[in-house]
């Protein structure tokens, strides 16, 4: 194959066999080679494209932009345990001073003292805060958490995402983000 696409652009939205994106956070995206091959595999329904050709001398494929399994995967109900969800779950803000600026993440119990690196025991916080909490528990510096840490639910990571939508979202996408619906039971 011929093809002068750059293997970042261009990737694949893919959507659960419901149409609903696989998974929200992160947004489940392939690229566009893996995007390919299971189409050819057919792994994929191709539902969009984009209005790129890749060639080769038996045929001429537009890449898909959005596709979707043929076989319906159960969706995780826990969100995993990543930084980006840890501040999605905080909203972006220093849990003790609600500043946006310079974010870290904060050890409620140090990890000196045996903390771990967990849902309940890290929160999004400024480099200010975490400066000034230093090796030391809210409790022992005077400081108060505005939250609590907690293990959210795909809800809550939802409602929050709705605040916080990706930067790139190609048009043929939109129609498969649900940012705008109210989503809770
Ligand atoms: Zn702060």
């Amino acid at each position: 194959m011929t093809i002068a696409v750059s293997p970042d652009a261009h990737p694949a939205l893919v959507l659960n066999a419901d149409y609903r994106p696989l998974s929200y956070f992160p947004l489940s995206l392939w690229s566009w080679q893996d995007a390919l091959k299971a189409v050819f595999l057919d792994r994929v329904n191709i539902v969009s494209e984009y209005d790129v050709l890749v060639h080769s001398p038996s045929f001429e494929f537009h890449l898909p932009s959005v596709v979707s399994l043929k076989t319906f995967v159960r969706p995780s109900r826990q969100p995993a345990f990543t930084r980006f969800n840890v501040f999605l779950r905080d909203r972006f803000e220093c849990q003790y001073c609600g500043s946006r600026d310079e974010l870290t993440f904060d050890h409620l119990l140090p990890r000196s003292k045996g903390g771990q690196t967990t849902w309940e025991n890290v929160v999004a916080a400024c480099s200010a805060c975490n400066l000034r909490k230093a090796d030391k528990t809210p409790a022992e510096v005077g400081m108060q958490l505005n939250g609590r840490a907690f293990a959210p639910t795909v809800h809550d990571l939802h409602r929050n995402g709705r605040l916080f939508p990706p930067n790139h979202l190609h048009e043929s996408w939109l129609d498969f983000l649900y940012w705008d619906v109210e989503l809770d039971p």
